[in-house]
């Protein structure tokens, strides 16, 4: 088989305006760059109804590689519209840092892939530059404001905000800005972040317009003061020239699948210490459009679906009609005892015992209500007997199940997929609901998560994380919703416990406050928001020749 930059390379794009009047945008709404990437204005969404159904493809608890979330989000796409069906998707745009360190790309895979891949994973139309310059503003209107005379009486030692890059760079992780003297400012240390983790980016993708956004952006907790108050961006005065920069990252970008699908691209935050989905306004894009939108939430669904529901979904006001479950044979196998890196060879029992991680995630996507299907990512190494297998145990809990080709054939091996996903759209009734009221306690929200989504017996709270729960009601920050900064290894906090773990208890050790973006950030192991590079990273294979194409991509 072709590696997935040839297959793209070979793809055959339509001009992005004949996608864009096939959906029925306007030539008006759209903004070109390029031929096969245009920006949509936000007018499209008060032109048309969201009154598409609603897909959410999420997945159990993977193994390092990736288990196929955005692969099977495109071959859903293009196999319902083989079905006739008007489908539309919505994903995240990838970061440079793993483009460059070790995923080499992020547009789904084999036959299931956005195009023109090598645009999505450098650059694209700059949303993430912008986004990186926007934070950046305000990182330095925060030290000129200490320098200036420090009016807000901002504690040099407290300020939360850092700076951002898009790039893994180890190197910037702890650094001490402010040297050089009296004209440089006041020497503190300061860390760098990789962009997609900025409070900037969760705030674009849960915006639904440019006055929303400046006023989240408003409300960000930049520092503290000398008497342990909040200082939020506003108070700094630059939310507006933020806001300004990011007029034109604000607006979805539409390209096509490799079988000319619509797809909107737009936003990517992380999956821990932000909720991990592509914006609210691509996705209401993608409803505009279609009669049936699918997106994709990062890591497992004890992350990715648990934030795209009780987060994204509160705040969009969306109704999930649907769920589809990927799961790979690989990755049960791993759940059920085996090397992450023994994972080829044939292995019924590992994979038995392994899909008790499946059934977890099951049972907890019916905790919200959302009729689901497990998809069966199908990788070349597979045998009958274990796809067998796994499709027997589905029907034993009575839940639908469908293999899914859609990397190796496109579309045409969605159509089972597809299939009982309009079957799921056309006969059962999503009865969506949120787990937690967002009104509750921090403590209580927690435990709600912890004890009915992973498992857990319970959650310890650190000194430190006590305190800041006082804090956060003193300021009113304990009425938001959680999101859950965890290892996505696990269903619990532990990254070593794999299957379904039982009789563990959840170590939350810090809460931060993300006012901005509308959440509280439960961390409950170590995150780091600057990643490195490999020994080898992706870039050393990434190249160029004399005619501009692109290789190293995969
Ligand atoms: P996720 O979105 O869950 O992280 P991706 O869809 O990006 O996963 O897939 C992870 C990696 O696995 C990608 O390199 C993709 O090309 C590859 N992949 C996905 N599905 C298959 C498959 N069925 N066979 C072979 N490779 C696959
Ligand atoms: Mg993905």
């Amino acid at each position: 088989m072709r590696s997935d930059i040839e297959i793209a390379q070979a793809a055959e794009m339509k001009p992005i305006s004949e996608i864009a009047e096939k959906a029925g945008l306007l030539e008006e709404e759209l903004e070109h760059y390029g031929k096969y990437k245009a920006k949509v204005n936000l007018d499209a969404l008060d032109r048309l109804d969201q009154d598409s159904k609603l897909v959410l493809v999420t997945a159990m608890t993977p193994t390092p590689a990736g288990e196929g979330k955005t692969t099977t989000t495109v071959g859903l796409g293009q196999a319902l519209n083989r079905l006739g069906k008007n489908a539309a998707i919505a994903l995240r745009e990838p970061s440079l840092g793993p483009t460059m360190g070790v995923k080499g790309g992020a547009a789904g895979g084999g036959y299931s892939q956005v195009v023109p891949m090598e645009d999505i994973n450098l650059h694209f139309t700059g949303d993430i530059h912008a986004i990186g310059v926007a934070h950046n503003l305000l990182s330095a209107a925060i030290d000129n404001h200490i320098k200036q005379g420090n009016e807000l009486g901002i504690d040099p030692t407290r300020v939360s905000f850092s700076r951002v890059v898009d790039m893994n760079d180890r190197a910037l992780r702890d650094i001490i800005v402010g040297l050089g003297g009296k004209s440089n400012g006041y020497p503190r240390q300061d860390n760098f972040m990789i962009t997609v983790a900025s409070e900037v980016m969760a705030i674009l993708c849960l915006a639904n317009n440019i006055s929303e956004l400046k006023e989240k952006i408003g409300r960000i907790v930049v520092a503290y003061n000398y008497d342990d108050e909040p200082i939020i961006a506003k108070q700094l005065g630059v939310h507006g020239a933020m806001a300004a920069l990011l007029k034109e990252a604000i607006k979805p970008n539409l390209v096509q699948t490799l079988e000319n699908t619509p797809a909107f691209i737009h936003g990517g935050p992380f999956a821990n210490i932000a909720h991990g989905c592509n914006s609210v306004m691509a996705t209401k894009m993608a409803m505009s459009i279609s009669d049936i939108t699918v997106t994709e939430a990062g890591f497992g669904a004890d992350l990715g679906a648990e934030k795209f529901f009780n987060i994204k979904s509160r705040f969009a006001n969306l109704n999930p009609d649907a769920t589809v479950l990927v799961a790979t044979v690989r990755a049960l196998k791993m759940h059920g005892g085996k090397a992450k890196d023994d994972l080829t060879d044939e292995d019924l029992d590992a994979l038995s015992d392994g899909i008790e991680n499946l059934e977890k995630h099951i049972e907890n996507i019916k905790k919200f209500g959302v009729p689901l299907v497990v998809a069966i990512n199908r990788f070349p190494d597979d045998t009958e007997a274990e796809l067998e297998l796994v499709r027997e145990r589905c029907e034993k809990l009575d839940v639908n199940v469908a293999l899914s080709e859609v990397f190796a054939k496109g579309g045409e091996g969605g159509e089972e997929l597809g299939k009982k996903v309009i079957d799921i759209l056309d006969n059962e009734e999503s009865k969506f609901e949120f787990l937690y009221d967002e009104k509750a306690s921090i403590p209580e929200k927690i435990r709600t998560i912890a004890e009915e989504v992973y498992g857990a017996d319970g959650v310890e709270f650190s000194d430190e994380a006590k305190k800041q729960i006082e804090l956060y009601k003193c300021y009113g920050y304990d009425k938001l919703p959680i999101c859950m900064a965890k290892t996505q290894s696990s269903i619990s906090d532990n990254p070593a416990l794999k299957g379904r773990p039982e009789g563990f208890k959840v170590n939350v050790r810090e809460i931060n406050v993300s006012a901005g973006a509308g959440f509280l950030v439960a961390l409950t192991g170590p995150v780091l928001t600057m990643p490195g590079l490999p020994k080898r990273p992706s870039a050393e294979d990434i190249d160029i020749d004399e005619n501009g194409k692109i290789s190293g991509l995969f």
